[in-house]
C-alpha cells in the first residue's frame, strides 16, 4: 500500500528561529494518531536542527530541498548528498521547478542527483510539471514523461521504491491558482500509467504520487480525494502550522 504523504517546501523563508517554533507548533498540532507520513524541508541551514526536533517524535522525519550533483572537494557553496544525511535528513527534493529555471538543471544533471541522493540512502521526492505554454500547446504529457523517463528510469524496481513523485504544473505555484482536480487527477494517472510502463503494476501502485501547486486547506481534500493523489508538496500553506497540520488531516 502506497503512503500517503504531505511534505511542507519551505523554499528561502523563516529564519532559524521561526522555523524551530513552526516546527514546535507542527509537532505540537498533529494528532497522536496522525496517519499521514509527514515531511518537513527547511532551508540547509538550519536542517540538522530540525531534523534532531523531528527524531525524538515519529510524526514527521526532514527533508533538504536540494543536493549537489558532486560527491565532494572543490564546490563552493554545494552541499553534498552525504552532508545532508550526516545532518539527518531523510529525504531530498530533486527537481524543484524553481531550481530547474533558476539553475538550468536539465533532466541529466537530476539523474546525477537522484544516484548522490541514493548513494547516501536519501528518498528522493522528484518534481516535475510543465508551464502554462506547455499545457496549452498540448506538449505537457511528452514533457513530463521525459522529465521522469530521462532522470528516473535508470533506477531498479527496487530502487523506485524510494522515489516520490511530485506533479507540481508550474502555473499553480505560488500563483493561488490550483489545477482543478480533474486536471491533477489526468496527470498523475497518466504518471502511474508510465510507471507501470517501465517498472509494472506493482511498483506503480506501490509509488505515492503527490500534488504540488497553491495546495491549501481549502482544497487539499477534494484533492486527496482523488484515485491518484497521494498528497501534496505544500509551499506557501506549509509556513503556517495550521493551514499545514489541517492539510495533513485531510485523506
Ligand atoms: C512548491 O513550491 O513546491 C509549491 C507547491 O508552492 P505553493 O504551495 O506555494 O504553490
Amino acid at each position: 500500500m502506497r503512503k500517503n504523504i504531505v511534505a511542507g517546501n519551505w523554499k528561502m523563508n523563516l529564519n532559524r528561529t521561526e522555523g524551530i517554533a513552526l516546527v514546535e507548533d507542527v509537532l505540537a498540532k498533529l494528532p497522536s494518531d496522525n496517519n499521514t507520513h509527514v515531511v518537513l524541508a527547511p532551508s540547509f541551514v538550519y536542517l540538522h536542527k530540525v531534523a534532531k526536533m523531528c527524531a525524538n517524535t515519529s510524526k514527521v522525519v526532514a527533508a533538504a530541498q536540494d543536493c549537489s550533483a558532486n560527491k565532494k572537494g572543490a564546490f563552493t557553496g554545494e552541499v553534498s548528498a552525504s552532508m545532508l544525511a550526516s545532518c539527518g535528513a531523510r529525504y531530498v527534493v530533486l527537481g524543484h521547478s524553481e531550481k530547474r529555471a533558476n539553475f538550468a538543471e536539465s533532466n541529466e544533471i537530476l539523474k546525477t542527483k537522484v544516484g548522490q541522493a541514493f548513494r547516501n540512502d536519501l528518498k528522493v521526492i522528484f518534481c516535475c510539471g510543465e508551464s502554462l505554454s506547455q499545457r496549452e500547446s498540448g506538449v505537457h504529457f511528452d514533457w513530463i514523461k521525459a522529465q521522469i523517463s530521462e532522470s528516473l528510469f535508470q533506477l531498479s524496481s527496487e530502487e523506485f521504491k524510494n522515489i516520490v513523485v511530485a506533479y507540481e504544473p508550474i502555473w499553480a505555484i505560488g500563483t493561488g491558482v490550483t489545477a482543478s482536480t480533474e486536471q491533477a487527477q489526468e496527470i498523475h494517472a497518466f504518471i502511474r500509467n508510465i510507471l507501470v510502463g517501465q517498472y509494472g503494476e506493482e511498483v506503480a501502485e506501490n509509488t505515492s504520487i503527490l500534488y504540488g501547486g497553491s495546495c491549501k486547506p481549502s482544497n487539499a481534500k477534494e484533492l486527496f480525494a482523488s484515485q491518484d493523489i497521494d498528497g501534496g508538496l505544500i509551499g506557501g500553506a506549509s509556513l503556517s502550522s495550521d493551514d499545514f497540520v489541517k492539510i495533513t488531516q485531510s485523506f
